[in-house]
């Protein structure tokens, strides 16, 4: 079967691709968005949102995405709930490839966004899929260890921000940094430091994660964190500091996998784009939200470079008819 043709397809619904989805359907050109394994992207897993324009008493974040994604259906865009595998950008129209068929496009939009850093040791993201007490996001998981001495990596304002939402769950909030001063904003700092239920250890890197074994209520067995193994960074000492919970908060990484070698990156994997536009290395391929930003990765700088892509989209697919 010949694979479906559309004039726009948009990877990816966060608040770059659902503002993409916005501005080319109300353009007329029928967008096609695949929503990937995270519809609504990195915004579902926060609380509230306070600093989106518009909301004056604020709105959560799984709300916010939910108005926008029916915001783009009452244009008439298409939503497919599948996982695009892989893209061929060599040819025209570009063919997209999903985990259930084939599609073809004249203009592609890319908004896969970013997603959070895992320390490299394996199992630190085997034991958050696992559901073994370790998480990238506090505002999904901090819940679930109420009472629990837990431990947070990471000395950004995420790490930050999120040990003291954490503080409200947890008995005690240790946070480990690599080194013995923070990167977060000195406001950040000033909170986080005067609060009494954060134990900071400086220099420290997780060499390992201990686990044990646990019986759950279904009476399967269940790898649990007990404890984490620190390296001293400056004198190489190990220790062992018993937890229930691992929060990690190292930062993000753009999900670019799908382009890799067809589309220009930076050092860090970014996409790369044409400055003040979303074009991307390839004519008819554009960029917006965290998949090429992180300077300012805001779910409102996000939007406002969807509507960038998807105007930049309506633009050089006029030029090519012309
Ligand atoms: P950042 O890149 O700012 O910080 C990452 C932190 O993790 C750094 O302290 C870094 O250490 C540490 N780190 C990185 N890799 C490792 C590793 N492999 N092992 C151990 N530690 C590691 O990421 P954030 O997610 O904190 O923030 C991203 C952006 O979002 C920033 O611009 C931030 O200001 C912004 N932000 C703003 C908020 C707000 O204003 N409310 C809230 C959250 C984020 P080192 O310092 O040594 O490099």
């Amino acid at each position: 079967m010949a694979p479906s043709h559309h004039s726009v397809i948009i990877i990816g619904t966060g608040p770059a691709g659902y503002t993409a989805a916005i501005y080319t359907s109300r353009a007329n050109l029928s967008p096609l968005v695949f929503e990937g394994a995270q519809p609504g992207g990195q915004l579902t897993i926060t609380t509230e949102v306070e600093n989106f324009p518009g909301f004056k008493a604020g709105v959560m974040g799984p709300e916010l995405m939910e108005e926008m994604r029916q915001q783009t259906l009452r244009f008439g865009t298409e939503i497919r709930s599948e996982t695009v595998t892989a893209v061929d950008l060599g040819q025209r129209p570009f063919v997209v490839t999903t985990d259930d068929g084939s599609y073809t496009a004249d203009a592609l939009i890319i908004a896969t966004g970013a997603s959070a850093k895992w320390m490299g040791l394996g199992k630190d993201e085997r034991l958050s899929r696992s559901g073994g007490g370790v998480s990238a996001c506090a505002t999904c998981d901090g819940f679930f260890f109420r009472g629990k001495e837990i431990a947070i990596v990471g000395g950004g304002d995420t790490a930050l921000e999120e040990a003291m939402y954490l503080t409200k769950f947890a008995s005690k909030v240790n946070l480990i940094h690599r080194r013995d001063q923070l990167r977060a904003s000195k406001a950040m700092q000033e909170r986080a430091l005067k609060n009494e239920k954060i134990a900071f250890h400086w220099n420290k890197i997780v060499e390992d994660i201990l686990t044990a074994e646990v019986e759950t209520p279904m009476g399967d067995k269940l790898e649990k964190i007990r404890a984490l193994k620190l390296k001293d960074t400056v004198n190489g000492s190990l220790s062992e500091l018993p937890v229930e919970g691992l929060f990690v908060a190292i930062g993000h990484k753009p999900n670019t996998e799908l382009f890799a070698g067809q589309l220009a990156t930076d050092e860090s994997g970014y996409l790369v784009v044409e400055k003040g536009s979303s074009r991307t290395s390839i004519p008819g391929v554009f960029a917006c939200g965290d998949v090429q930003d992180h300077t300012y990765r805001q779910a409102i700088t996000a939007a406002g470079s969807g509507c960038m892509a998807a105007i930049d989209a309506e633009r050089w697919l006029a030029e090519q008819e012309g």
